[in-house]
């Protein structure tokens, strides 16, 4: 039984207006734990539990953690999340009320994710957040229901991090015979490695992340996202932390659903009317959701760029 649901997809009225077209959205928000991760991550937990698995351990304080976190619960599998001293509060609480062991270590993922590698025992299978094969197929069903659906839009919409989802749509496309639909692969300023890595015609690896978009903050893609986007049309679109952020508090406004700064992203094409939808006329928007931020967050962010006159934060840690 899988562990993610069918999501609904529907017509966004609103953004539709905004954006001069017809817009649809698949609510992967809507998700038990908040974002498209737990098909991937559902699926591959639910694999390593057949093979023999007996203990799940990750090292991400974002949504991957979350879906471990909530895999585990449902499969009645033990989790281990070892994250840095970064990941916030509310993070770490989320977590833990999935009843997940929390080991908070290190000042970045870096030493974090160091630390849950050096736990693994006999038994135990690391869930990687975006580059394993088993979340792509998982990821996939997105599009499987998209497909059932009878709808075919003129192009997907998707966030880009470290590039699991869009392998996963692209995947999904592949396997239903929709191989011409092209794919829109937003990422904020600051957290463009895909973008980069596009324009460079290799993978390149960012030095710093510098977004509020921490979901979105691989240093660089995997290579399956960057072989994809070459195989497959994908136009690589990047925005502003300040137009993510807008997108959130509209998007709330809108249709009651609060998303992370990641998935403002996507949505910051329509509020700003982007030219990356131009000649696009059904336009359908992966809603991928998020967990890790509050509408406090969101708006603390967004003062702190109108102060500073939309100067990045510095971070390291991730993802
Ligand atoms: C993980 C995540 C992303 C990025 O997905 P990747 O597979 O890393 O590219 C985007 N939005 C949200 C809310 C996420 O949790």
């Amino acid at each position: 039984m899988p562990l993610h649901i069918e999501t609904p997809l529907i017509e966004s009225r609103r953004l539709g207006l905004a954006s001069q077209r017809s817009v649809w959205l698949k609510l992967e928000a809507l998700q038990p734990p908040g974002s498209f991760k737990i098909r991937g991550i559902g699926a591959a937990c639910e694999e390593h539990q057949r093979a023999g698995a007996r203990r799940l351990l990750s090292s991400s304080g974002g949504n991957a953690g979350l879906a471990v976190a909530y895999a585990g619960r449902q499969l009645s599998l033990p989790v281990t999340v070892v994250v840095p001293q970064s990941t916030s509060p509310r993070a770490r609480e989320l977590l833990r009320q999935e009843g997940a062991e929390v080991i908070v270590h290190g000042p970045s993922w870096q030493e974090a994710n160091s630390l849950a590698l050096s736990l693994l025992a006999a038994g135990d299978a690391f869930i990687h957040p975006f580059d394993d094969p088993l979340l792509w197929q998982g990821h996939a069903t997105l599009v499987d229901e998209i497909a059932r659906s009878r709808l075919l839009p003129d192009a997907i919409v998707l966030a880009v991090g470290g590039g699991g989802l869009l392998a996963g749509v692209i995947e999904g496309l592949r396997r239903n015979g929709l191989d011409d639909i092209p794919v829109i692969a937003v990422e904020t300023a600051g957290a463009d490695s895909l973008h980069r890595s596009l324009r460079a015609g290799r993978i390149v690896a960012l030095a710093e992340i510098s977004s509020v978009a921490t979901s979105l903050g691989a240093k660089r893609v995997c290579e399956q996202a960057f072989t994809c986007s070459l195989a497959h049309p994908v136009d690589s679109v990047v925005v502003s932390d300040a137009a993510a952020l807008n997108a959130c508090e509209r998007f709330l406004d809108d249709h009651r659903l609060l998303v992370e700064p990641a998935c403002g992203a996507t949505l910051a094409l329509a509020y700003e009317r982007s030219p990356a939808l131009t000649g696009h006329s059904r336009v359908l928007f992966i809603v991928c959701g998020g967990a890790t931020a509050s509408l406090a967050d969101i708006r603390a962010w967004s003062r702190r760029l109108r102060r500073t006159g939309g100067e990045p934060r510095r971070q390291t840690d991730l993802p």
